[in-house]
Parts: C-alpha cells; structure tokens; sequence
C-alpha cells in the first residue's frame, strides 16, 4: 500500500464536509422534504428558458464567449445596477461575469487577499466564505450576530477590525438568518470601511429577495463606498434558476481588473447560452421582481405562522429564502436535551422534514447551538405537507 500525506491540503481539511450535502442525503435517504437546502423548486420565467434554447438552437454560445462576459450581458447588468439603485457603471470595465456569485466571491478574495491578511465577516456565515478566505491562505475573523435579533453589532465589528484586515465580507440580505441591514447600519459599517481603508466585498446574492418595508440598499450607494466595493449578484436567486450559474460582480474598475485576473483563470467562461437569458431577466419589467418578492413573502408567512403555531420562536426574515428559529418543541427529543445538529440529524426519519442548524454556519460553537434555518422557497403544498408532518410529531 501506498503511504503518503493526506491528499486534501491542511487548509481545506476544515471545510471537507458540506452540512447542505449530508442534510440532503439524510433527507434523500428517509423521503424527507428538504427544508435543508436554498434552492426554489419553481422554477423561474418561462420566456428566460425560451431564451436559453433559442441561443443554444442557434448556435449563439455554445463556443466560448468573451472571457469576462457577453457584452451585452454586461451591458445588462449596468443598466440594472443604474435602474434600482441609481449606480452608474461602465459595463467595459466594471462588470465581470461568473460562474454564478460563488465564483465572483471566490474570485475576489483570491484576488484581493495575501496569505496572512484578515477578512472580517459577520457570522453565522455562508459556507462558501470560509472556504475562500482558507483558499486565499487569508485569516477568517468573525464578528457574530446574536440570536434572537441577529442584528451587527458596530461594536463588536469595530473591535475586529486589525492592521492586517483587508476586506469587510458583507451579506445583506443574509444567510442564513434573513436580516437585511438597514441605511444605519450600512452607513456606520461603511464609516468603518473608510476609516480604515478597506475593501469591501458585498454579497448581494438575494438582492430581489426583501419583504415589507426592509428593502436592499447596495452598500456601494453610500458616500464614499463605490470606489471601495465589489457588489456581487446572482442569476439564480433573482430568476429562480439556480443550476444556470449566472453571477455577476460589479464595482471601480482597478477592484473588478484584479477579480477578472483570477476569475478567467478558474472557469474562463461559463454558460454562454445562459448569459444571453440573464440578460433579458436582468431588463424584465417591475413587476417580475415585485412578483417574485410578493410570492416569496407569501410563503415566509405560509411556513414561518406554520412554526410559529408550532411552538417556535421565529425571528422575523426580512429576506432572502430563509427564516431562523429556535429548537421550539424538538429542543427535548426523548428525554433530553439537544442542540441543533441533534435535532436536525433526528428530524428527517421521525417527522419526514430536513432543516440546516445554524451552528454549521458559525466559529464559535454557542452561537448557533440553539438555531435552525428553515427554507420557505418551495411549493405551497410542499411547505403546508411539512408542517402536517411536524404537527403529527409534535402532538405524540
Ligand atoms: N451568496 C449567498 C449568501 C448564497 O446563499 C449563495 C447560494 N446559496 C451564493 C452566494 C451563491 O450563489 P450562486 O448560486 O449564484 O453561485
């Protein structure tokens, strides 16, 4: 036998198991539905697909497009960062496309970061982001947003922020918890940003995606932020067509020049008939991005009632496909105590229902220990079949 070093580098050992993939195989496994993984089981328009087929029928990307984007995908995506919130962007140099925004992200901390630079990001946080910061040989430094609120603490963020931060990873609206950051908080983040010059990458994966009253508002509007920030979207979560892999980033063009850098040096390009999709999605009017926030808070509030009857304590999601709550009636399961991870590993065989503990999603081990992320972005009946089922158990 072949003796030799473990084949994963030791940066990447830690984020060798994807909690998304051991909760749906759990899911898969027991028929449970997957109230585990954000992903809508709708999909998006149906003029997008046609666009798709049309391009793929003649012959319009199936080679290789332009290593930072179809033009006119670009163009599309100026026009919609100048059309909701006022940005004026030049699709040449300030636009770059990737494969969906984990490549964008992952991209711009390569690109951004020198080993030993720290990157502070609010936790619970998004899986990817630890992932890249290791990649990047960078330090992760998580400030955390406490339960049951999870609003940043300026504070807290203020105290992290060293001589070797780098980049502020921001994520509004946020996964896992569902806040949206108001005008306050960006502009004292922002302030932060400035004093202490540094970049921030903003991901805006679920920018379409805020409910009443909470609306997104791109970092990058503040005073003085533009030139410091990258914004990053995604094709997927803003036509509900998550397995095209469309995202984009935009900002000042020395920011985006980098992020081009290494991004054409990972996929080069991706999904050239998809591109010319996005960018009709990207012009659609109003009332497909009002229709798809109004659906999606209809099922906040068809799940998060549901729980909420159930015995759980919900904080209320102002985005994104995600609500958080508390262990509710599972916190004791057969005479003792649990935390999130037990609860979730029991839940898919006893009441047939997945759900994500936020634990997964944090540094410190308390933080989420009592936390479970729900996702509503599934078919009313899915969601009315999941609450039945946790309503049988929760009666036994
Ligand atoms: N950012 C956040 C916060 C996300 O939740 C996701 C997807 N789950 C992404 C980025 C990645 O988006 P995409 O599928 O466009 O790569």
């Amino acid at each position: 036998m072949v003796t030799r070093t473990p084949a994963l580098v030791e940066r990447m050992r830690p984020h060798a198991a994807s909690i998304f993939g051991q909760m749906s195989s759990l899911a898969q496994a027991s028929g449970a539905i997957n109230l585990g993984q954000g992903f809508p089981d709708e999909d998006g328009p149906a003029e997008l697909q046609d666009i798709a087929r049309a391009a793929i029928a003649d012959g319009r990307g199936n080679q290789y497009p332009p290593a930072h984007g179809l033009p006119d995908l670009r163009l599309a995506v100026a026009e919609h960062q100048s059309r909701f919130y006022g940005l004026s962007i030049d699709p040449d140099t300030e636009v770059v496309i990737g494969t969906g925004a984990s490549e964008v992200l992952q991209s711009a901390l390569l690109a951004l970061c020198e080993p030993g630079d720290e990157v502070v990001v609010f936790e619970p946080w998004f899986d990817l982001y630890g992932a890249g910061i290791a990649l990047a040989g960078a330090t992760r430094v998580s400030v955390p947003l406490r339960p049951p609120s999870y609003r940043p603490d300026i504070d807290a963020l203020a105290d992290a922020i060293t001589a070797r931060t780098r980049v502020l990873l921001l994520n509004s609206p946020h996964n896992p918890t569902g806040v949206v950051f108001t005008r306050e908080e960006l502009q004292a983040i922002a302030d932060l940003a400035v004093e202490h010059d540094l970049i921030v990458l903003s991901d805006e994966a679920y920018a379409h995606l805020w409910f009443d009253g909470h609306p997104h508002i791109p970092i990058s509007t503040l005073p003085g932020m533009f030139e410091r920030t990258i914004s990053v979207g995604s094709g997927g979560k803003s036509f509900s067509f998550t397995g095209w892999k469309i995202g984009w980033g935009s900002g000042p063009q020395d920011l985006i020049a980098a992020v081009r850098v290494v991004r054409q040096h990972l996929s080069y390009v991706s999904g050239g008939p998809f591109q010319y999709a996005i960018a009709a999605g990207l012009r659609l009017p109003d009332a497909y991005f009002d229709g798809l926030r109004a659906q999606m808070q209809t099922k906040r509030d068809l799940l998060t009632g549901g729980l909420r009857s159930l015995g759980f304590e919900v904080t209320e999601s102002q985005g994104t496909y995600f609500a958080t709550s508390d262990l509710g009636p599972f916190a004791r399961i057969e005479g003792r105590n649990v935390d999130g991870r037990q609860m979730c590993e029991w839940l898919p065989d006893h009441a047939g229902v997945a759900a994500i503990p936020i634990q997964v999603f944090c540094d410190d081990p308390e933080l989420g220990a009592q936390s479970i992320r729900w996702a509503f972005g599934k078919a009313d009946d899915t969601l009315i079949e999941a609450l039945t089922r946790l309503q049988k158990v929760v009666r036994l």
